[in-house]
């Protein structure tokens, strides 16, 4: 990673549900201001992995830190403690979240959507977060909609909202959890310009998605996974256009 600092920094991560072991052993570091897209079939642990990064998910094993701060846990000498929910819900400020499936709040206009989390949490004062909820909708282009409601707006638009939400905290890594397959096809690109546009500002993202295109286009690093493991890493030209393993090809020749 040269002289990158490490901003994501997934090691040795092993997750199960029961007995189905869905992360066996996950390595991942993502620098400061990189895109990481990671690819790979339905059920892989995509999701799980994203999960665990801000701790919705606790791990069985392996450890998550992001920008040296270790996600979910303090160190005093050879042993972990588990945070307190407030110290985990702090922490969790700092990662911004996006879903599929937009997860507005229904009964808040968009501006309120915006606003919610940096009031509650304190960490802006109204007027402030007002002002910065403004520039955020003019930054993802929806200036106009700020007293609508998430249900009168298009599925676009209402993941345009969502990134802005996820902004507005000002997290130090965002995750984007295939944002535009729950999107009509001709909606799919004015989402992907957004985030286009906040990889080239230099946002530390990672972002799960099946749109091959658009990880040519703007990942720095591209990563496959199947069944809990990373089975491949690298650039785009290289992953995509070279895959040097025989599951990723499988793959690339399904959805490509
Ligand atoms: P992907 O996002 O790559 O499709 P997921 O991380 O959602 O994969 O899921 C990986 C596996 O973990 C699947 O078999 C799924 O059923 C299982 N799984 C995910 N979340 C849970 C959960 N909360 N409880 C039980 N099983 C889960
Ligand atoms: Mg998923």
């Amino acid at each position: 990673m040269g002289e990158v600092k490490v901003m994501v920094d997934v090691r040795g991560v092993h997750k199960s549900f029961g007995d189905n072991e869905v992360l066996r052993g996950v390595d991942l570091r993502v620098g400061t201001g990189e895109v990481v897209v990671v690819l790979g079939p339905s059920g892989s642990g995509k999701s799980t992995l994203l999960r665990t990064i801000n701790h919705l998910e606790k791990t069985d094993r392996g450890l998550v830190s992001i920008d040296g701060d270790l996600i979910g846990y303090r160190r005093r000498g050879d042993k972990l403690y588990e945070l307190r929910e407030r110290e985990i819900l702090r922490q969790r400020a700092h990662v911004g979240f996006v879903f599929q499936n937009f997860n507005l709040f229904p009964h808040l206009t968009v501006v309120e959507n915006i606003v919610e989390a940096p009031i509650s949490t304190g960490r802006k004062p109204r007027a402030e977060a007002h002002a910065q909820a403004r520039r955020l909708l003019a930054r993802v282009g929806l200036s106009d909609k700020e007293n609508a409601y998430p249900r009168h707006l298009s599925g676009g638009q209402q993941q345009r909202v969502a990134i802005a939400r996820a902004l507005a905290l000002e997290p130090k890594v965002l995750l984007f959890d295939e944002p535009t397959s729950a999107l009509d096809p001709e909606l799919v690109g004015e989402v992907l310009d957004v985030i286009r546009d906040l990889a080239r500002s230099g946002t530390t993202m990672i972002v799960v998605t099946h749109e091959i295109g658009f990880a040519r286009d703007v990942a720095d690093s591209v990563v496959f996974m199947d069944a809990g493991v990373v089975v491949e890493q690298g650039p785009p030209a290289q992953v995509l256009d070279d895959p040097q393993h025989p599951r990723t090809r499988a793959f690339l020749s399904k959805v490509l």
